[in-house]
């Protein structure tokens, strides 16, 4: 798979720059609803992709070999579908050709984030704890693109 290509598994959701918790004693990883300081809450897009290792050095760079072990990747992302063979839904830009059904089927995090990691401090995060992030709306489990 090219560059390109593995690229273009991304949905464009921006589900995984969202600041996440993890419990020390249980593994179990909570998402917060406070966006990396470089994610763009319009657009759901990361504002210097080119850079971000340099300007966010924990931001983690997906692979085919970690997209297989990371446990806090959403149900929705693209790379954890293919990686577990599952296929992609109708809304993924690569099954419509259109970049904003990632939108309209609810996935994005457009409109629901409450505010940056450079707002909020990280000692007030469990107060930002959301689920949606790791569940998937029933518009985006439906085969096939809803008509209305
Ligand atoms: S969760 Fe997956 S599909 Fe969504 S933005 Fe992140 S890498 Fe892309
Ligand atoms: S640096 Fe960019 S890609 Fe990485 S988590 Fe932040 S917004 Fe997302």
């Amino acid at each position: 798979m090219s560059a390109d290509e593995w690229e273009s598994l991304c949905d464009g959701c921006g589900r995984c720059c969202l600041n996440k918790l993890e419990d020390e004693d249980t593994g179990d990883i909570y998402f917060t609803h406070v966006g990396c300081k470089l994610l763009d809450a319009g657009t759901c897009g990361c504002k210097d992709y080119p850079n971000r290792s340099d300007k966010v050095p924990d931001c983690v760079r997906l692979t085919p070999a970690n997209v297989r072990t990371l446990n806090w990747l959403p149900p929705s992302c693209g790379y954890k579908l293919v990686a577990e063979g599952r296929d992609l839904y109708w809304w993924h830009p690569l099954v419509s050709g259109d970049p904003n059904t990632v939108h309209e089927a609810g996935v994005s995090v457009r409109g629901r984030v409450e505010g940056s990691e450079e707002e909020i401090p990280d000692a007030d995060l469990e107060d930002h704890i959301v689920q949606w992030p790791a569940l998937l709306p029933k518009r985006a489990r439906l085969k096939r693109r809803p008509k209305d």
